[in-house]
């Protein structure tokens, strides 16, 4: 008999979870009228062994998000023979910068220019670029990270302009614990924002937000991941 991660109840539990999740994007992308293949679901990884991820990346979810760059290495070493893409959504203190330049294939918490000069400088030149957002706090957000919506359009235009850095959009988290209307609203500060750097040129595809509390409401205002 084959006991494995394949048949335990805990993967079968998962597979549900997934599954649920799914049924909720698809149905909060048609009831915005979009379709549901223009959102990525993107896997919060942090605190989770690499069993776990290797468990939903056979139920077929490729993009998966770190946050801690000490506990995200040896996931990715483990499951480095895996076509999986890795997200980094933490903050980026200056002397994490180079691990995460060569190892993840996206960065969604770029918040200074400083911080996109190093990452452009410390991405390897065999490697494809790295996917760029940039970082918005919004007025009401009690985070420290997170650039303005004043310091975002300089912010985008120096991440547009550096080597080895492809600009791809923003990405935004809420205050938990707001009320469905709040989230709407809020969300729909960021897409106007993106709306308005997409008028000016700025070419971005990316609207990243939207976590386990509020994905519906991120959906229904454009969120793509
Ligand atoms: C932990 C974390 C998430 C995931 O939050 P959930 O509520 O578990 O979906 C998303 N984004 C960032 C930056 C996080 O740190």
């Amino acid at each position: 008999m084959l006991i494995g991660p394949q048949n335990s109840p805990a993967t079968a539990d998962l597979a549900t979870r997934f599954r649920g999740v799914r049924a909720r994007i698809a149905a909060a992308a048609a009831a915005a009228g979009r379709n549901e293949d223009c959102v990525t679901l993107l896997a919060v990884s942090k605190g989770r062994d690499a069993a776990a991820v290797q468990a939903l990346a056979q139920l077929g979810v490729e993009n998966f998000a770190e946050n801690y760059l000490q506990d995200a290495l040896p996931k990715l070493a483990a499951l480095a023979g895996m076509e999986l893409t890795w997200h980094y959504i933490g903050r980026l203190q200056a002397n994490k910068t180079r691990a995460i330049a060569e190892q993840f294939a996206w960065v969604h918490s770029v918040d200074r220019p400083r911080t996109a000069e190093r990452l452009a400088a410390q991405r390897p030149h065999f490697a494809a670029p790295l996917n760029v957002c940039v970082q918005l706090r919004l007025a009401a957000s009690a985070e420290r990270s997170g650039a303005t919506a004043a310091e975002v359009p300089a912010l985008v235009a120096s991440v547009a302009a550096l080597p080895r850095l492809r600009l791809r959009g923003l990405m935004c988290m809420l205050p938990e614990g707001l009320a469905p209307a709040q989230q709407r609203a809020q969300f729909g500060e960021v897409r106007a924002l993106y709306d308005r750097l997409n008028r000016d040129g700025a070419g971005l595809d990316t609207l990243s937000m939207g976590m386990s509390g509020d994905f519906e409401a991120a959906i229904a205002a454009g969120s793509t991941m």
